[in-house]
C-alpha cells in the first residue's frame, strides 16, 4: 500500500511510537520530517517519531539538524525507513486504518 506521509492515520500512528532518541521514553508526538517538505521531502519514508523536547533541540541545534542526530548516534533515514516498513506490515496484516 502506498502511504502518504500526511495521511492522518499514519501520522497518528507515528505519534504513538516512542521518541526515536535512544533512552527517551516519551511518546514521539511531534513527528519530524527528516528532509524538509520544501526540499522534496514528500516521501513517507521521511517521518520519524520524536518528542517535543528533542524536536525543539533538533531544530535549534547550532551545528545543524543532521549533527543533532549524529550526536545521538542515530541515522534518521534508517529510522524513517523502519517506521514506514513497520506501518506497512501492520496495515497489510490488519487492513487500512491501523487499529492503534
Ligand atoms: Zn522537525
Ligand atoms: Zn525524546
Amino acid at each position: 500500500m502506498r502511504i502518504e506521509q500526511d495521511d492522518p492515520a499514519f501520522r497518528r500512528w507515528v505519534s504513538s511510537l516512542d521518541c526515536c532518541i535512544p533512552g527517551c521514553k516519551t511518546p514521539g508526538i511531534h513527528p519530524h520530517h527528516v528532509k524538509l517538505k520544501s526540499q522534496g521531502g514528500k516521501d513517507p519514508m521521511n517521518v520519524i517519531p520524536i518528542c517535543w523536547k528533542h524536536h525543539t533541540e533538533c531544530h535549534d541545534n547550532k551545528q545543524g539538524m543532521i549533527m543533532f542526530f549524529i550526536d545521538h548516534n542515530i541515522d534518521p533515514f534508517i529510522i524513517a525507513g523502519d517506521v514506514t516498513g513497520l506501518y506497512e506490515s501492520i496495515t497489510d496484516a490488519f487492513g487500512y486504518g491501523c487499529p492503534l
